[in-house]
């Protein structure tokens, strides 16, 4: 619909390119998918809003800035391969296929999981697999990954994502204490044992919950 074209195109401009996002392929991704069918059913009229919205399961859809200040940290190629934990409702993982080859999704509840593979067949988006299951582990079938995103906070980045980076591949992911602010942090496999880290500051994600991540009681798995 027109309305929202327009809106989404105000999004990219005042809350994305006015605060320095500047990787003009994640720009025209970010003016491309729709975010308005990724939210929940009333929700639509906010979609373009910066701000996290609730997709169910207590999850929430993150917030346009930060998913877009993600994938310019990542510098996701034509030819790559990409993995992201934490599909929720696949608006990032929507993204991801507009600037990569193919993308693997991991996601633990069933639910949303279905709903956002149904979402990339009504748009035809079908450069995607998504995977029910615990995305701490990564995805070790479809491994190595150009770049893996992780859309959920952790107590420290899995071993498993960084050993199932390539060689130059790079983890985007948020680091910290459970409920408190994150650092988010960009990982580089320098070499077979090497590794680089960056922080690109503060955020605020829903935990990761898994085997190497966080135990749904909150305390630390790993
Ligand atoms: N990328 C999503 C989007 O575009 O809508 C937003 C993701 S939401 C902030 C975080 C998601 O990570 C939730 O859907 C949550 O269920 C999921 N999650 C948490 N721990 C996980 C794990 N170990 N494996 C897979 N998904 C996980």
């Amino acid at each position: 619909m027109a309305a929202y074209d327009a809106a989404r195109m105000r999004m990219v401009r005042h809350h994305l390119a006015a605060r320095g996002l500047h990787d003009a392929r994640v720009l025209a991704a970010m003016a491309q998918v729709p975010r308005e069918r990724f939210v929940a059913p009333g929700m639509a009229e906010f979609a373009y809003e910066d701000s996290p919205l609730p997709i169910g399961e207590g999850q929430t859809i993150s917030q346009p800035y930060i998913v877009a200040l993600m994938l310019e940290a990542a510098r996701i190629r034509p030819a790559d391969l990409v993995l992201e934990v934490g599909t929720g409702s696949g608006y990032a993982a929507a993204l991801m296929s507009r600037l990569a080859r193919h993308v693997h999704t991991v996601e633990r509840h069933a639910s949303l999981a279905e709903e956002a593979r149904a979402r990339f067949v009504q748009l035809e988006y079908d450069n995607i697999d998504v995977h029910i299951g615990d995305g701490s582990r990564g995805w070790p079938d479809a491994a190595p990954f150009d770049a893996i995103l992780v859309a959920a906070g952790a107590p420290a980045p899995p071993e498993a994502l960084r050993s199932q980076l390539a060689i130059g591949g790079r983890l985007v992911i948020p680091v910290g204490d459970e409920g408190h602010v994150q650092e988010l942090l960009k990982i580089r496999r320098t070499g077979e044992d090497t590794f680089e880290q960056e922080s690109l500051g503060a955020v605020t994600f829903v935990p990761l919950i898994g085997e190497q991540g966080w135990a749904e009681d909150g305390r630390r798995a790993a």
